[in-house]
């Protein structure tokens, strides 16, 4: 079947990598599993062998009847047809806790990993392929260049650990780009910001919308600088040098 570029679909087909994302997530009987993007079936069919059944989140209703024929004797394989970014993951899991995988679309993999994110208490884990570039900046530590959104947000709900690179020619077709598998674990509750997560989520993309300014001028009008000062961080900053806890301080301040 022809991959289809408005999908974000690239094929894995080196066995070697395919086994070592296999390896990296350890599956077990038992476990929860839930594949984003299942496509041909390259992880589903290892994983099913693995844990026995699985549910796969796939959009392309072309690729649905070959993926159930391929998966018959490996195990019980549910396939949800939705667009990932509308699925429930924590009426998915029912009370129990998901573990995702998934060689994502590249093409909105970081409104995947936010979403993930609103449902981090029914994870366990994620293992995701990405772009070697996005997890470079998920796990990017303060200073860095390609520290960002999203390594502050990645890195104040999960411990974000990528694992190794992929080279385009593992796929079919080849990607543009390197890739790279990473684990993210969620933290627990209790080790996660207490703070009201849509502020956190104004005040760090004001603060990096604007990456070149002061944090006084980046933040105008989302805080004012005594507020700026009360939580302990300088005004004349730019976001890029602030930890991750600064930021929780920060949408912790009374607003402008
Ligand atoms: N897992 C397969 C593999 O490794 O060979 C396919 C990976 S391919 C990079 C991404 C897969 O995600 C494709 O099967 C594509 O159809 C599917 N996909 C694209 N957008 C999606 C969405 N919004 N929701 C669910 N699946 C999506």
């Amino acid at each position: 079947m022809r991959a289809k570029k408005s999908f974000g679909q690239h094929f894995l087909h080196e066995r070697g990598y395919i086994e070592r994302i296999v390896a990296a997530i350890a599956p077990r009987a038992g476990d929860r599993l839930v594949e984003i993007g299942p496509g041909e079936g390259a992880l589903t069919l290892p994983l099913l062998d693995a844990a026995g059944a699985l549910t796969a989140i796939e959009l392309d209703t072309d690729l649905i009847p070959q993926l159930e024929a391929r998966a018959r004797d490996h195990g019980k394989l549910t396939i949800v047809h939705a667009d990932v970014l509308t699925v429930d993951f924590t009426a998915l899991a029912a009370g129990g806790r998901l573990r995702l995988a998934g060689n994502l679309p590249y093409y909105i993999s970081s409104p995947i990993l936010f979403h993930c994110l609103e449902h981090a208490d029914a994870i366990a884990d994620m293992h995701f392929m990405l772009q070697k570039e996005v997890v470079d900046r998920m796990a990017a530590a303060p200073g860095s260049k390609v520290y960002g959104r999203l390594s502050v947000m990645l890195q104040l709900a999960c411990r974000v650990e990528p694992l190794f690179r992929v080279p385009p020619g593992a796929f079919r077709p080849p990607p543009k780009v390197d890739s790279a598998v990473v684990r993210l674990v969620p933290l627990p509750p209790a080790q996660r910001p207490q703070v009201d997560a849509q502020r956190l989520a104004t005040v760090v993309k004001a603060a990096f919308g604007q990456r070149r300014k002061t944090l006084g001028n980046a933040l105008k009008g989302v805080l004012d600088e005594a507020a700026i000062r009360g939580a302990g961080v300088d005004p004349r900053a730019r976001a890029e040098t602030l930890a991750p806890a600064d930021f929780v301080r920060l949408a912790a301040a009374p607003a402008a």
